[in-house]
């Protein structure tokens, strides 16, 4: 009975999640999607376009540290696939080209994504930095971790965007685990 069990599933599912077929972010369930709403002040946003909205994290974990995110909503970098690598090649661009503003040096800048359960806003946010953190703790919440063995990441709950885009690339999916 396949149309109750959809029914079921839709019952069981926040009504944000169908959003990425629409286009439409779900504004009571979703504070990112809110980000770019004229009625959300508190976002202090840095840079806008078509897509995508780049704000100051509001408590930012290093000197500078910003949120780029899709205006469409996405759960997180777990939901993504090879089809998704051109979009985060446009973040990657977006964030240096935000990272350019503030003159950070290559060695300093960092950006990347939560994996969920951990520490983590259900909408795809890029975290766009210019370390130094300003904590151990803060440091710790983004650990960039490189895998070995063919394995293009370690075991983390943090994936460097350049992680993302080559294990997408090879069609996996950016979990956890090393993949
Ligand atoms: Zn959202
Ligand atoms: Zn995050």
């Amino acid at each position: 009975m396949p149309g109750l069990l959809d029914w079921i599933l839709g019952r069981l599912r926040p009504p944000h999640h169908k959003s990425r077929a629409t286009g439409e972010g779900n504004f009571q369930s979703c504070i990112f999607c809110g980000a770019y709403s004229t009625s959300r002040s508190e976002f202090d946003i840095i840079w806008e376009d078509e897509e995508f909205v780049a704000f100051r994290d509001i408590s930012p974990s290093a000197q500078h540290h910003i949120q780029l995110i899709p205006k469409i909503h996405i759960e997180s970098v777990k939901e993504l696939s090879k089809k998704d690598v051109k979009m985060l090649r446009r973040m990657e661009e977006i964030g240096h080209s935000i990272l350019d503003t503030f003159n950070a040096p290559v060695s300093r800048r960092k950006m990347g994504f939560h994996i969920p359960p951990f520490y983590s806003v259900l909408h795809l946010h890029l975290h766009v930095q210019v370390l130094p953190y300003k904590s151990l703790v803060r440091r710790l919440k983004y650990p960039f971790v490189r895998g070995f063995g063919g394995y293009e990441k370690g075991l983390s709950w943090f994936v460097e965007i350049g992680q993302a885009i080559r294990i997408l690339d090879k069609g996996e999916c950016v979990t956890i685990a090393p993949c």
